[in-house]
């Protein structure tokens, strides 16, 4: 009979320092106790990506995507190595290996590559010598040998892209928290653990601003159905699993909440209304690599209409730019910029078949006393824009009217 495979990852939290490291070493050697054959995906430890990207600024503040590259996927070099070591320790047998080792071949997208395709032929022969494999997360190369990074969050991706390619009978994320919750309990402690979740959700979670898992790999679950266990390493509780469809699917309509407050609201205004001109605006953003997340453009008035839009933070200032030296190219007025907003957005594959879901949000909102400055949807999720000194103060009420609460 073939031995149960089983593909793990541990998050940067997971094996932040020495103990936790040991404590990781346990849990793994636990499963090899069972019989099981294992691959362990692994993080960088604690703030090491984070860290090493500040290094990079200090040095030069726009640097090459390729050597960042390089000096990234050595933070998940150590966290494999002291992993293997801490199991040898255990008495048990291990091995380390960079992505491109086990090869993992990607695109040349530096920082953000695609995985093309996995040899799984190293890890087998691992498997078939006895030893747990351990892999570097968030990391492959390119067929010239390019060491390249899969997007922040990365190791995700490797995880389930391993367990879709070597068959593996479970795969499972282990993080911080005990899974996935109907919002931020540090928000809402009322917030509930959900048991199941479907892959849809959890991408519209992921995207509009839950930070449990990367939004990419879900993707690829989704793609490939490779069911996901989201649980905590520093219990033995099981967790939230993600798949395709859920049995009480029925009776829920909403099933999290998600707030992002790392956006910023930029309007131009008196926007000449004719044929070309939100092309020329957006193809100049995406020209630049800027993510453009909600777009509203008001009724025109005297051929002159407002187009406000929001994007992530980290690019305010470059879109500014580039919004600003559009804005006078086609004659528009003022450029205006709001940092002081919050998105919140309520997520269910049950709003596809339920009416009056954005009815009850807005309503809950205006009892509230929060105002709605844009709003946009999907066939399951819904969001709005509001002042962030509201965003807490919605989260909650939002979470009980729709029956969310403990
Ligand atoms: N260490 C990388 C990051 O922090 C990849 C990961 O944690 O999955 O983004
Ligand atoms: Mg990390």
């Amino acid at each position: 009979m073939r031995r149960k495979l089983i593909v793990q990852k541990f998050g940067g939290s997971s094996v932040a320092d020495v103990k936790r490291i040991k404590n990781v070493a346990k849990r793994v050697v636990s499963y090899a106790k069972k019989g099981c054959d294992l691959v362990v995906v692994v993080s960088a430890l604690g703030d090491t990506t984070d860290e090493l990207i500040e290094l990079a600024n200090k040095i030069n503040p726009e640097p090459s995507e390729r050597e960042m590259d390089m000096l990234l996927s050595t933070g998940e070099q150590i966290s494999v190595a002291l992993l293997a070591m801490a199991i040898h320790k255990l008495g048990f047998e291990a091995i380390s290996f960079t992505g491109a080792q086990v090869g993992i071949i990607t695109d040349s997208s530096h920082t953000r590559a695609r995985i093309l395709k996995i040899n799984t032929d190293k890890i087998k022969e691992e498997l078939n010598n006895g030893r747990i494999v351990i892999v570097a997360g968030f990391q492959g190369a390119t067929l010239n040998q390019d060491i390249t990074t899969l997007g922040r969050g990365g190791s995700d991706l490797t995880a389930v892209a391993l367990a879709k390619e070597l068959g593996a009978d479970e795969c499972e994320i282990y993080t911080d928290v005990k899974g996935i919750y109907t919002t931020d309990p540090r928000i809402e402690p009322k917030a509930r653990k959900i048991e199941e979740i479907t892959y849809d959700e959890m991408l519209e979670m992921a995207s509009l601003g839950a930070q449990v898992m990367q939004a990419r790999s879900i993707e690829v679950a989704k793609k490939f159905n490779v069911p996901i266990h989201v649980r905590s390493s520093f219990s033995k509780d099981i967790g939230t699993m993600i798949i395709k469809e859920v049995k009480i699917m029925e009776e829920v309509v909403v099933s999290g909440i998600t707030l992002n407050k790392n956006q910023a609201k930029i309007t131009i205004c008196n926007v000449p209304d004719r044929p070309g001109v939100a092309s020329m605006i957006f193809k100049e953003l995406s020209g630049s690599g800027i993510n453009v997340d909600m777009i509203v453009q008001n009724v025109s008035h005297l051929r002159q209409t407002d187009i406000s839009f929001t994007v992530n933070k980290t690019d305010v200032s470059k879109a500014t730019k580039i919004i600003r030296s559009v804005a006078r190219g086609i004659r528009a007025g003022e450029v205006l910029l709001d940092e002081d907003i919050a998105r919140i957005s309520i997520v269910g594959v049950g709003m596809k078949s339920h009416h009056g879901v954005a009815a009850t949000m807005f309503s809950v909102l205006a009892k509230n006393k929060v105002n709605i400055e844009m709003i946009s949807t999907s066939d399951i999720s819904l969001s709005c824009v509001i002042k962030k000194k509201f965003a807490e103060k919605a989260v909650k009420a939002l979470h009980k009217e729709f029956g969310l609460t403990k």
